[in-house]
């Protein structure tokens, strides 16, 4: 078996599904994630984002919207106007919870889940009807049903133990050789819907492809492969042909779009290569990544935007260091915030990390316990793998710089947004 991911952009349109098509031509053994199509989750975001503000009417506005997007591709997939009952069921199903259930705010991220789910239960709906419809027999896997996480929303862990048992339940004594499955979703142990960490469906892939012990996994993007900066931020970016999983998940954890950080383990775990491959040539090689590569010839350029840096320091003025620290990472891992870079000094703690829901709640709960904490925001952290004097003279000078940390190959900067 491989796995194949279309990410939300590959599959934006009708000549986007047409193409994923046209990719899996001929292939058979096939377990294919995909994601919502285009920015449905955004807008999925802004349905759960009217219900939790009590305004309902604009939820549906959204859900209007939604539906106007998706039947104008269905349209244009089956040459005219065309009803598929089963993305109509879906619609109604988000319309009845959005209009009816009652919301309570310690349930929003469970809410939030529900809601943000139908964007690749439909997506994944349209594809496997279009596929049936040209001639390719599959079968449309429910991963509500197959991915079991742990009993927590928004950002989801998976479990792979008890996956593996309901992910090969649901192949058992298939004649289809081609699945179709969502991404970014799962199901918790009392049976709401979860969902991974948005940008999940690479992680849902990688799990998919080590339950299943995939031969390869390749996900099929926008771009030539990965490359070595993100072109629009700095111009001159190059192709990386080969990678090894350690890079990577440096790179990914660095901030570097190419896969979901989360993403690498299961590969590595069963040695799966992944193949980062273009949608729009399938001739192309694209990035092969796997245990080992040949080793990086250019720097890599990797901006993490949206960040806050926090500076926390304990009020006695005794040293942060040794046991304080254990205090200030379970306050962390308990509202869920993700240190991208960790800087201390004498009595300084300074943390820049991802700017997110709980930020402030924890802020509030280090500050009982004794600490003094600053908030910094607009922040962003550059990190460049492989620097060279120009590159340093360029981006970690400046009073923009915030915090600067170094080592013989990397750099990594914390600055003010420009
Ligand atoms: N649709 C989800 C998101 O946009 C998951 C994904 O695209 O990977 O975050
Ligand atoms: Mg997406």
């Amino acid at each position: 078996m491989k796995v194949y991911k279309f990410g939300g952009a590959s599959v934006r349109n009708a000549d986007g599904v047409r193409n994923l098509h046209k990719i899996i031509g001929g292939e058979h053994h096939l377990f294919i994630i995909v994601s919502a199509m285009g920015k449905t989750t955004n807008a999925l975001e802004r349905v759960f984002e009217g219900v939790q503000h009590g305004d309902r009417a604009a939820a549906q506005v959204h859900i209007d919207e939604l539906k106007r997007y998706h039947a104008e591709i269905i349209d244009d997939l089956w040459h005219g106007p065309t009803q598929l009952a089963r993305v109509d069921a879906f619609f109604a199903e988000l319309e009845r919870i959005v209009a009816e259930r009652a919301y309570r705010a310690v349930d929003a991220e469970a809410w939030y889940d529900t809601v943000v789910a139908y964007g690749e239960l439909i997506s994944t709906t349209i594809i496997s009807e279009y596929l049936r419809f040209t001639g390719t027999p599959n079968r449309w896997v429910d991963m509500r049903q197959c991915i079991r996480t742990e009993q927590r929303h928004k950002d989801a862990a998976v479990d792979l133990e008890a996956s593996a048992l309901l992910l090969r339940k649901a192949l058992k004594d298939a004649e289809e050789t081609i699945f179709i499955g969502q991404g970014f979703i799962g199901g918790a142990p009392d049976r709401t819907t979860t969902t991974l960490g948005r940008e999940g469906s690479d992680y849902s892939a990688a799990v998919v492809a080590n339950l299943l012990d995939a031969e390869s996994m390749s996900v099929w993007k926008d771009v030539d492969g990965v490359l070595n900066a993100d072109p629009k931020i700095f111009p001159d970016a190059v192709q990386i042909a080969e990678l090894n999983y350690l890079d990577t998940i440096e790179l990914a954890y660095s901030g570097a779009q190419i896969i979901h950080p989360k993403t690498i383990k299961p590969l590595q775990n069963k040695h799966i290569p992944l193949y980062v491959r273009p949608f729009g040539d399938k001739r192309k090689p694209g990035t092969v990544i796997r245990g080992m590569s040949a080793p990086v010839q250019v720097p890599i350029l990797i901006l993490k935007k949206d960040q806050v840096l926090l500076t926390i320091r304990s009020r006695d003025f005794s040293f942060v260091l040794e046991e304080k620290f254990s205090a200030i990472f379970s306050l962390l891992e308990r509202y869920r915030l993700k240190a991208n870079l960790i800087h201390n000094s004498a009595v300084n703690l300074s943390l820049c990390v991802d700017n997110t829901w709980h930020i402030d709640e924890a802020i509030e709960a280090l500050r009982a316990t004794g600490f003094d904490v600053m908030k910094a925001e607009q922040m962003e952290l550059l990190t460049i793998r492989g620097y060279t004097a120009e590159l340093w003279d360029k981006y970690a000078r400046g009073p923009q710089v915030f915090v600067r940390q170094s080592t013989q190959t990397t750099v990594r900067i914390v600055r003010k947004r420009s």
